[in-house]
C-alpha cells in the first residue's frame, strides 16, 4: 500500500530528463532522501557544482516511509550511548542533533513547509521498561537535555513511567523533500530520478558508472540509505531492520504528542494532518531484515493493538520500510576506506528498535555478529539530523559550509577508525 505521503502527494514533480554523458560537476551526490538532498542543498547554496542522482524518485525508499518525527528524545538511545562512548561523545551526539534539527526548522520555516510543534513522550509500561527509562534521564541529564519524568494524560492505558521533551517536531516528509529539491535547483543543482549508480572509481577526478551512462566528478557522497558500493565493509556494520507504520482515521480523541515505547514491542505514535482531519499513525514491530517468514502479522498485529486501544479506529494506510543500525549505535559519516579520500558515505540512522524481538514479527537468530549488533541497538532512535551530522565530519565540506564550532562536535574521522577496528576484529583483511 501506499505511505500516507504519497498519498497526499501524488503530483509531486519528477525531475528533468538530464543526458549525463560527459557531465563533470564538481560533486556527485547518489541518493535523493533526507541525507542526500540536504547536503545537496548545503554544497549547491555554497557555490558548488552539484549532480544528485536518485535510482527510484524523490523520498521513494526510506524518508517517504518514515514516521517522520524530527525529535531529541529518541527512546532509549542516549542510554545506550553512553553504555558504549564517552559522556564527551554523547554530548557532539545531541549537538549535532540539535543544530540539525534547528537547520531543518529554520529551513521550513523559511520556506513555508507546514509542520506540528508537539512534545515528544518516552513511556515504559513494564517495571523492566521504567528501569531503562530511569537510565535515560539520567544519560540526557549528563548531556544537558532538558527532560523530565511526567505523567502522560492522553494515553489510554496505564504506564509505569514517561519522559516528556516539549517542542520537538512532526513533519511531512515528502513536502520537506520538495521544498529542498526546490532549493537546491534554484541554486543551481541538478536532480536526476530513475538513474541506478552501479561504480565509482577512487582515482581523480572520479568516474561515475550509472545505467545512462559516465560522468566524472571531483567527490562523491553515497547516501543511499547502505552505501552499495563494499568497499568500506558496511555489510559487515550495519543491521538492516524493518519496520511497519499502519495509519487510522480515529473514532474517538487520540494523543496529539509524540509517543515511543521503551518496551518491546516497540509503538510509535503521531498525527497526520489530512485536509479530512486528523489520523492516528502507528509504527513498530520491527525486526532484522528477512528474519521472519510474517510480515503481514506485522501489521494485523498493529491494527489489533490500535483497536484495542482505540476502539472504533479504521486502518486506512499500512506500509513497512528499512533502515540501518549501526553497530557502535552512532552513524557513520565520513570518507569511505578504499575511496582515495574522494568518495564519502553517510549511513546508519535508524528509528525505534525494540529490546526484543516482538513475537509476531519473528526472531533474530541469525550470526553472533548481527544478534550481538541488533540487540546493542535495542531502542536505538532516528537520527534526525543526519545531514548536519553529515556535513560536519566530511572534512572538505566543514571548510565550505560550517564553522569551527560546528566542526569540533563531530570528530572527524572517528567512526571510520572505530569501523577499522571492528574489521580486525571480524578478520576481513582486505578491507584494511
Ligand atoms: C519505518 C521507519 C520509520 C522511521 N521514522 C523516522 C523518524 O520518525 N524520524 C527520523 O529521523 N528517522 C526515521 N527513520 C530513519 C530514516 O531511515 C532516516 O531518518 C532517513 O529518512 C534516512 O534517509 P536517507 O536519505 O539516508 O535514506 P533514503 O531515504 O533511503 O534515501 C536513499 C536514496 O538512495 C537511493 N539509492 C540507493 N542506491 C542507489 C544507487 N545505486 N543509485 C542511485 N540511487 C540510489 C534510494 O533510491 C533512496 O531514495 C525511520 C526509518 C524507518 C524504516
Amino acid at each position: 500500500m501506499k505511505t500516507v505521503w504519497f498519498d497526499r502527494h501524488p503530483d509531486l514533480a519528477l525531475s528533468d530528463d538530464v543526458d549525463l554523458e560527459g557531465l563533470r560537476p564538481e560533486t556527485v551526490v547518489v541518493g535523493a532522501g533526507l541525507t542526500g538532498l540536504a547536503i545537496g542543498v548545503l554544497l549547491a547554496r555554497s557555490g558548488q557544482d552539484v549532480v544528485i542522482l536518485e535510482y527510484q524518485r524523490l523520498g521513494g525508499v526510506t524518508t517517504g516511509h518514515t514516521t517522520a518525527k524530527l525529535s531529541l528524545l529518541q527512546g532509549s538511545q542516549f542510554s545506550t550511548i553512553l553504555e558504549r562512548h564517552s559522556p564527551e561523545m554523547l554530548a557532539a551526539y545531541l549537538e549535532a542533533n540539535r543544530e540539525g534539527q534547528a537547520w531543518l526548522r529554520r529551513f521550513m520555516d523559511e520556506k513555508g513547509v507546514e509542520y506540528q510543534v508537539r512534545d515528544a513522550w518516552t513511556y515504559a509500561t513494564t517495571e523492566k521498561g521504567l528501569k531503562e527509562l530511569e537510565a535515560e534521564h539520567e544519560a540526557c541529564r549528563q548531556v544537558g537535555l532538558a527532560v523530565e519524568m511526567a505523567e502522560p494524560t492522553e494515553l489510554p492505558f496505564e504506564v509505569a513511567g514517561a519522559l516528556r521533551l516539549p517542542d520537538q517536531l512532526q513533519i511531512d516528509p515528502l513536502l520537506v523533500l520538495d521544498a529542498l529539491r526546490a532549493q537546491f535547483v534554484e541554486h543551481g543543482g541538478v536532480l536526476v530520478e530513475g538513474v541506478r549508480v552501479t561504480d565509482a572509481t577512487s582515482g581523480q577526478p572520479v568516474e561515475v558508472t550509472t545505467s545512462r551512462g559516465k560522468l566524472t566528478a571531483r567527490e562523491v557522497i553515497l547516501a543511499t540509505g547502505a552505501p552499495f558500493l563494499d568497499r568500506g565493509g558496511h555489510f559487515a556494520k550495519l543491521v538492516p531492520q524493518r519496520s511497519y507504520v499502519t495509519m487510522h482515521k480515529p473514532a474517538g480523541a487520540i494523543p496529539q504528542g509524540m509517543y515511543l515505547s521503551i518496551d518491546a514491542p516497540t509503538r510509535s505514535l503521531r498525527t497526520v494532518e489530512t485536509p479530512e482531519g486528523q489520523l492516528l499513525m502507528v509504527g513498530g514491530n520491527g525486526h532484522v531484515t528477512g528474519r521472519t517468514d510474517r510480515e503481514s502479522e506485522a501489521v494485523d498485529s498493529l491494527e489489533a493493538w490500535t483497536k484495542e486501544h482505540f476502539p472504533g479506529a479504521e486502518m486506512t494506510h499500512s506500509w513497512s520500510a528499512q533502515d540501518y543500525e549501526p553497530h557502535d549505535t552512532l552513524p557513520f559519516a565520513g570518507p569511505l576506506p578504499g575511496g582515495g579520500g574522494a568518495i564519502y558515505a553517510a549511513t546508519g540512522f535508524p528509528s525505534t528498535r525494540p529490546t526484543t524481538p516482538s513475537p509476531s514479527a519473528g526472531t533474530s537468530s541469525g550470526s553472533a555478529f548481527s544478534s550481538a549488533a541488533t540487540q546493542s541497538f535495542a531502542n536505538s532512535p532516528a537520527t534526525p539530523t543526519v545531514f548536519l551530522t553529515t556535513c560536519a565530519t566530511v572534512p572538505s565540506f566543514n571548510e565550505r559550509l560550517f564553522s569551527a564550532s560546528a566542526q569540533a562536535i563531530c570528530p572527524p574521522r572517528s567512526c571510520w577508525l572505530r569501523f577499522s577496528a571492528a574489521a580486525t576484529a571480524l578478520a576481513i583483511p582486505h578491507l584494511l
